[in-house]
């Protein structure tokens, strides 16, 4: 009984990690069509002034309208796209799409504020990386001051190129802000050291808000932190009023979430917008 229960066990996991490549190989060569396809969208959600609840920029965020499996979210394919580096051309497709919007939305006079993308690992060690985001400001006529790049920290794994590339790419006159603070290993080693803008607090942190322990108190700490080395701290997954309560109280700049707004198809964001 015991031997054949074990056995069981061990077809079960074949099937389940089976299934899983079965998956993962579907994807990745579904992911090699898609960008042919045009079957990516951008979503939008925006961000705001945590005081006064002003809008202070937007984010980019990618989705995938897959022909049978419906829309797919970023967790399901991002990671596939990084190891198989077809990150690369889709994420300079994003890019170049998020820019031509906003240059098209300056253009239109919709608000002033800036537009963050977020580059993968992968994509920001590439060689030609300033030199691609520098073209495609300037096919696109986009002011360079109206987009954010979101970096997580870890780009550190190779800190002296880091530190050029960043360099370089605030030469160019955009923004860098560090996605996911304090998720990754080097968080306080090397904050200090980047140059950057903004410290963007991850949402498990928030999620924690209420506990009354220690997610309360590194969220104090990092937005202390963010202010010591003049950076503006921005919250996201902000759900609840009380969350947003708290990161008022404790002076975080700017916050996004679901308790504003999810993130919004173009059409839909722009009746958000009322433009
Ligand atoms: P992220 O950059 O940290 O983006 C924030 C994620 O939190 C988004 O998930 C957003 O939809 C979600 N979110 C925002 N507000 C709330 C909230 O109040 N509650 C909850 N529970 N979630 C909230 P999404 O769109 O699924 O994206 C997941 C991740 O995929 C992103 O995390 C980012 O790392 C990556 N990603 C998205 N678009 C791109 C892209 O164009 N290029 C690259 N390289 N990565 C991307
Ligand atoms: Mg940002
Ligand atoms: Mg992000
Ligand atoms: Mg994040």
């Amino acid at each position: 009984r015991a031997k054949a229960s074990g056995t069981n066990r061990v077809e079960f996991y074949d099937r389940r990690v089976n299934q899983e490549f079965y998956e993962y190989f579907h994807v990745e060569n579904d992911l090699r069509k898609a960008l042919d396809r045009g079957e990516f969208e951008l979503y939008v959600q925006p961000q705001f002034h945590t005081t006064t609840g002003e809008l202070c920029g937007e984010e980019v965020l990618v989705r995938w309208q897959h022909p049978t499996q419906g829309m797919i979210g970023p967790s399901k394919f991002i990671s596939i796209a990084e190891e198989t580096g077809l990150i690369v051309p889709i994420g300079e497709w994003v890019l170049r799409e998020a820019c031509k919007l906003k240059a098209k939305w300056i253009k239109a006079g919709f608000p002033k504020v800036p537009m963050s993308v977020n580059l993968s690992l992968k994509q920001f060690l590439q060689k030609n990386i300033v030199q691609t985001i520098e073209m495609i400001l300037n096919e696109t006529g986009l002011p360079p001051e109206y987009l954010d790049l979101e970096v997580t920290e870890s780009v550190t794994v190779d800190l002296d190129r880091t530190l050029d590339v960043l360099n370089r790419l605030i030469q160019l006159g955009v923004r860098i802000s560090l996605d996911d603070f304090g998720t990754g290993y080097s968080s306080l080693q090397y904050v200090g050291q980047l140059p950057i803008h903004e410290l963007k607090i991850d949402q498990s942190f928030v999620k924690k808000i209420g506990d009354g322990k220690h997610g309360e108190a590194i969220i104090s700490m990092i937005i202390h932190l963010g202010h010591s080395l003049q950076l503006k701290v921005i919250a996201e997954g902000v759900e609840t009023k009380q969350q947003l309560a708290f990161l008022k109280n404790k002076g975080c700049d700017y916050v996004q979430g679901y308790y504003y707004s999810k993130p919004l198809t173009v059409d839909q964001y722009k009746q958000f917008l009322r433009v």
